[in-house]
């Protein structure tokens, strides 16, 4: 196992033990589909092996001219953690914005019952349009492989975490908040109103949502879309990019 696979892996472990200890919402009478999302996520993972983004970036690397490489520029760390964290802000706006894409994202957003799960509840063809977007990023800047594998383990590490249903000491929360996305900011985002849940599109760092005007910041404890009554099961989770309201 990489490294870096591990990141998200104790994050999930210390998240779902945080939820038992402090939870932010008291879920005990609702139903939280834990399965649905495992199911989902364990679906995810087996598809990103088959189409991995890596595989495809070096198949097609050689027929593509290199004119940004940051794998040869200082701080290339950084470097590539920023650039495709505000990449990833515009691909998660543009979700919203676009009727078609949004209907692959519907899924992530009829979670009524936030949750640490919630963070890998994405349905399988979003996944893949953003598994091609990053294939697209990766020929364009060619950052280090490791440099990339490390920003998939900190943007899943961050999903988790947003989305745990874990109490904050406030004070603490917004000091994090004034450079990285946290549960507050995100939870307002899985607001039914849709003024709410078109704002906060960040996912590691908050600045791109300050400086792309999409920021608020606003206690939330009601989630998923209004007028959706979709099941919260699996199969349910899964047609709802086919269905048309
Ligand atoms: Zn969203």
């Amino acid at each position: 196992m990489k490294q870096s696979s591990l990141l998200p892996l104790i994050i999930f472990i210390l998240m779902f033990l945080w939820e038992q200890v402090a939870p932010y919402g008291d879920y005990k009478d609702k139903k939280a589909n834990f399965i649905c999302n495992i199911l989902i996520a364990l679906i995810n993972t087996l598809i990103l092996r088959l189409i991995i983004p890596i595989q495809i970036y070096q198949s097609l690397d050689q027929y593509i001219p290199n004119f940004i490489e940051f794998k040869n520029m200082p701080f290339n760390f950084l470097i590539t953690i920023l650039v495709f964290d505000m990449a990833i802000y515009w691909q998660h706006r543009f979700f919203h914005l676009n009727d078609f894409l949004f209907r692959m994202h519907k899924a992530h957003h009829t979670e009524k019952f936030l949750n640490v799960t919630s963070g890998m509840r994405f349905h399988f063809f979003e996944l893949i349009l953003s598994s091609l977007y990053k294939v697209f990023l990766l020929l364009v800047f060619n950052p280090s492989l490791e440099n990339y594998l490390w920003y998939e383990a900190i943007l899943l590490s961050f999903s988790l975490f947003n989305h745990a249903n874990i109490k904050i000491n406030f004070k603490l929360e917004l000091l994090l908040s004034k450079l990285f996305i946290t549960p507050l900011i995100h939870r307002s985002h899985h607001s039914p109103k849709s003024v709410s849940m078109n704002k906060n599109f960040g996912n590691i760092f908050v600045f791109w949502d300050k400086l792309f005007k999409s920021f608020e910041i606003q206690e939330t404890r009601t989630y998923g879309l209004s007028g959706c009554n979709y099941s919260n099961n699996f199969k349910a989770q899964i047609l709802i990019p086919f269905k048309k309201s």
